[in-house]
C-alpha cells in the first residue's frame, strides 16, 4: 500500500509545479437550468455550504440533480431524495482517480475529473466549476484543441498550452475562477480519454516557452497558416520579437490549407464604399479591389485593415486573393490557411512531426527567437516511469485494435491498474525496488 501512496503523492505533486489546481468555468457557452451528475470511477463527497453532507457516499449508481431556486441558491437531490437549497454545493473527488459524468439539460454529457463546484448565477443558469489539478486540465484542453496521432504533436500543444495558461491564470479573477472552456480561454471540452495525448503531456511536464530573458511568452497557435504566418502587429497591433512572419511550407497540402469563397461584386465593392468610404467609382481603387493579391501577406487592403474585413465576411482568413468570376464578374476569394495566421501554426506542427523534426525545433520555427525553459523541480525519474507505463498501455491498446472498451477502459481506468500492478511488484521486483529509492532521493 506503501508504493500506492507514493505514486498517488508522486501525481499530485507532478502537478504542483507550477500551478497546483485551477478552478475552470464548464460550459461557459451555455445556460446551464439543471444539471445531472453520476459517477464513473472512485467515490465523491457531497458539501452544502461548505459543510460533509454524504461522506464518500457518491459512486457508481447514485445520481446527483443540482437547479437554481428563485432566491438565487441552488437546490440539490441525490436519487430523488431532496437535500434543500445552500448557496453551494460541491462534489468532492476522494482519489485522484475519480470520474464524473456530467448531464446538462439540452447539452451534450461529459466527463470530468477533479470537483465540481455549483453556485447560481439567477434563477435560469448554474455556475459550474470544475477545481481540478492543473495537468488533467492541460491534458483535457491538448485533446479539445489538436488532432493527430504522434505524441509529439500533443507534447508541443501541451507546453504551449501551459505557457498560455501559467501567463493567463488570472484572465477570469473578477468572476471567481481561472479559465472559461470556451476558446476566450483553451477549449476544455471533456477529460482527457486517450492515452497517447496523456503520454505527449506528461513529456512535457516542466516545459514552458520562455524568451531571451526567461520569462513566459505569448503563445499564440491557429490552425493552418497557409504558407507563410503574419506578424503579430499587423493583427493585434502589439509587435513582440518572437511572433514574426515565417515562411512555413509545411502548412501546404492540410485539411485548413485552401479556401474559396464567392461574393456577388455589389456586395464587395459597396462594403469598401459604404463601410471605409472608399471611391468605388476611381478605376484603380476599382481594380485594386477586383485584384488584390497577396504573394506575401499584407496587412491591409487599399488602407482597410484585412483582419476587419476577415471579421465582417467571416472569411477563414485574411491570407487572400482577389479574382473575378468571367461569366457573372462575382469576386472569387482565394484563401489560404484558417485562423490568424500568428505563431504556431497546428496543422504545420503535424506535419513536421511527420516528418520527424523534434519538437523544441517546431516550437523555435513558429516562435522566433524564443526557448523551451525546463522546470528543475518536476523529477525527470518521476516522468520518465510514467511515459513507460503509459506507453506499456498504448502499446497494448495497439497490439489489440479490435477489442471492444468499456465506458471505464481509458486511460485513468487503466492507470488504476497500473499503479496497483506497481503496488503488487514492490514486493518481489528488486529493480523496481531500487527505482522507488531513486524517487525518494526525487523527494
Ligand atoms: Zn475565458
Amino acid at each position: 500500500m506503501k508504493r500506492l501512496y507514493i505514486f498517488l503523492l508522486m501525481l499530485i505533486v507532478a502537478g504542483a509545479v507550477n500551478a497546483e489546481r485551477v478552478k475552470v468555468r464548464l460550459f461557459s457557452n451555455n445556460r446551464v437550468e439543471l444539471i445531472y451528475v453520476s459517477f464513473d470511477l472512485g467515490l465523491y463527497d457531497l458539501l452544502a455550504n461548505d459543510t460533509m453532507m454524504l461522506e464518500s457516499m457518491l459512486g457508481e449508481g447514485m445520481s446527483v440533480e443540482i437547479k437554481p431556486t428563485v432566491s438565487g441558491t441552488v437546490s440539490v437531490s441525490v436519487n430523488g431524495y431532496d437535500y434543500g437549497s445552500y448557496r453551494n454545493v460541491v462534489l468532492r473527488a476522494t482519489d485522484t482517480a475519480c470520474i464524473m459524468c456530467l448531464n446538462p439539460k439540452g447539452i451534450k454529457q461529459r466527463t470530468y475529473e477533479g470537483n465540481l463546484v455549483v453556485s447560481a448565477f439567477d434563477k435560469s443558469n448554474l455556475k459550474v466549476i470544475n477545481d481540478v489539478d492543473f495537468e488533467t486540465y492541460l491534458a483535457g484542453v491538448v485533446q479539445s484543441e489538436i488532432y493527430g496521432k504522434q505524441s509529439d504533436i500533443f507534447r508541443i500543444q501541451a507546453i504551449i498550452s501551459r505557457t498560455w495558461a501559467l501567463r493567463n491564470m488570472k484572465k477570469h479573477k473578477a468572476d471567481g475562477y481561472n479559465f472559461c472552456d470556451y476558446v476566450h480561454c483553451q477549449a476544455y471540452q471533456n477529460r482527457c480519454v486517450r492515452p497517447d495525448i496523456m503520454l505527449g503531456t506528461m513529456q512535457s511536464s516542466g516545459e514552458t516557452i520562455v524568451d531571451a530573458e526567461g520569462n513566459l511568452i505569448d503563445t499564440p497557435f491557429h490552425s493552418n497558416s497557409g504558407g507563410e504566418t503574419a506578424n503579430s502587429e499587423d493583427v493585434w497591433r502589439s509587435a513582440r520579437p518572437y511572433l514574426r512572419s515565417v515562411q512555413d511550407t509545411f502548412s501546404y497540402r492540410m485539411r485548413q490549407s485552401e479556401w474559396t469563397k464567392v461574393i456577388p461584386r455589389d456586395k464587395w465593392l459597396g462594403y469598401f464604399s459604404k463601410t471605409h468610404k472608399l471611391n468605388i467609382q476611381d478605376t484603380n481603387v476599382r481594380n485594386t479591389l477586383l485584384t488584390f493579391a497577396q504573394p506575401h501577406r499584407q496587412a491591409k487592403i487599399m488602407g482597410v485593415q484585412l483582419t476587419r474585413v476577415r471579421t465582417d465576411f467571416g472569411l477563414k482568413s485574411t491570407f487572400f486573393t482577389v479574382t473575378t468570376d468571367p461569366k457573372n464578374g462575382d469576386v472569387v476569394l482565394n484563401g489560404h490557411g484558417y485562423g490568424h495566421g500568428v505563431g504556431l501554426s497546428q496543422e504545420g506542427t503535424i506535419r513536421m512531426v511527420g516528418l520527424g523534426i523534434s519538437y523544441d525545433s517546431i516550437i523555435r520555427h513558429y516562435y522566433s527567437g524564443a526557448q523551451i525553459h525546463h522546470d528543475d523541480n518536476v523529477s525527470e525519474q518521476y516522468v520518465q516511469n510514467f511515459v513507460t507505463e503509459i506507453s506499456k498501455i498504448i502499446e497494448e491498446d495497439n497490439a489489440n485494435p479490435g477489442r471492444k472498451k468499456s465506458k471505464k477502459d481509458d486511460w485513468l481506468g487503466k492507470l488504476f491498474r497500473v499503479r496497483d500492478r506497481m503496488d503488487r511488484e514492490e514486493e518481489f521486483d528488486p529493480e523496481k525496488q531500487e527505482m522507488e529509492s531513486d524517487w525518494k532521493i526525487e523527494w
